[in-house]
């Protein structure tokens, strides 16, 4: 019978199927084989007769992360705050590159919209808005919940985002069952503060599916390789093999349509700046 992993505790995984939530065991084999079973693995699971499930094989994985633990992510939420902290679009987008590189579609979502003018809203939704979907939202007041919750129908989403802008706060009110503990950037500790939970997946209000882990919260390495980061920007991916020389970085070359699309408005300037910061990130770190 074909499920879901919705839950891993202690060696036992929680399996979704048809006919309602099996508690199973993994078959031997996948630890002998170096596989550990994840949250949002589709698995083929058979029933003995005392109820209990053995989990016989997993179905090929979408893509994979180690920490947290969880398979098969479709789409990234991936949180800032207007401000409050005040948003760092070179972290942010690491969180858009992460899932470029995973196969992920990024929804970004702007939080604590409460906190600024309308005018400094548009100027910030203005970054993405031609690359990825943008929702306006708020923890406090609950705007932008309903069209987040659109976004995700009949997908699994996972929340990506810096510490303290809010991905608890509308974990918890998209899922309510999760319980995440909420706390100012400055009262809670990343680490610690996550242990001793087990990782779940959520249905939520409208048929989606979320992972209730804010795990996805900093990258120490880029992973990425300095004549790939270009890719993972959509709008400059966009103008590959238009310049005038293969190997074009996008510096200050000339004869570069990038520059020439953000000179002309085309590409946004922070985004570019972001893309450069990050290309010398990736040039320090391989210095090492
Ligand atoms: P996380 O670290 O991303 O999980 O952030 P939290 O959900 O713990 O939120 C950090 C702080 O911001 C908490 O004090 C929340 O109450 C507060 N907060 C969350 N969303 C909003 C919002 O939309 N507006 C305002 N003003 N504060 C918010
Ligand atoms: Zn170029």
């Amino acid at each position: 019978m074909k499920g879901l992993i919705i839950k891993g505790i202690g060696g036992f995984y929680y399996v979704k199927t048809a006919e309602g939530v099996y508690q199973a065991k993994g078959r031997g084999i996948f630890k002998k084989d170096g596989i550990t079973l994840a949250v949002g693995d589709n698995v083929d699971l058979e029933v003995l007769p005392d109820g209990d499930g053995v989990i016989n094989t997993i179905e090929e994985r979408k893509n994979h992360f180690i920490r947290p633990p969880i398979a098969n992510v479709d789409c990234f939420i991936v949180v800032f705050a207007a401000a409050k902290p005040k948003p760092n679009f070179t972290v942010i987008d690491k969180f858009l590159i992460m899932a470029e590189q995973n196969g992920i579609d990024p929804i970004l979502c702007i939080n604590k919209c409460d906190l600024v003018s309308e005018e400094d809203l548009k100027e910030i939704q203005s970054i993405y808005a031609s690359v990825y979907p943008v929702i306006t939202a708020s923890g406090k007041t609950g705007m932008g919940i309903d069209q987040l919750l659109r976004r995700i129908e009949g997908r699994k989403a996972a929340f990506a985002g810096p510490s303290g802008v809010g991905k608890s706060t509308i974990t918890n009110l998209i899922i309510p069952e999760a319980n995440m503990e909420t706390g100012t950037v400055s009262q809670k500790t990343d680490r610690g503060r996550h242990t001793t939970r087990h990782v779940e997946i959520f249905e939520v209000l409208g048929g989606g599916f979320v992972f209730d882990t804010p795990g996805f919260t900093s990258f120490d390495i880029l992973e990425a390789e300095e004549d790939d980061l270009a890719d993972y920007y959509p709008e400059i991916a966009a103008y590959k093999g238009q310049c005038r020389f293969d190997d074009c970085r996008h510096k200050s070359e000339p004869g570069c349509k990038v520059l020439e699309a953000v000179n002309e408005g085309r590409i946004h300037k922070v985004r570019y700046e972001s893309y450069l910061m990050n290309l010398e990130e990736i040039k320090k770190r391989k210095k090492y």
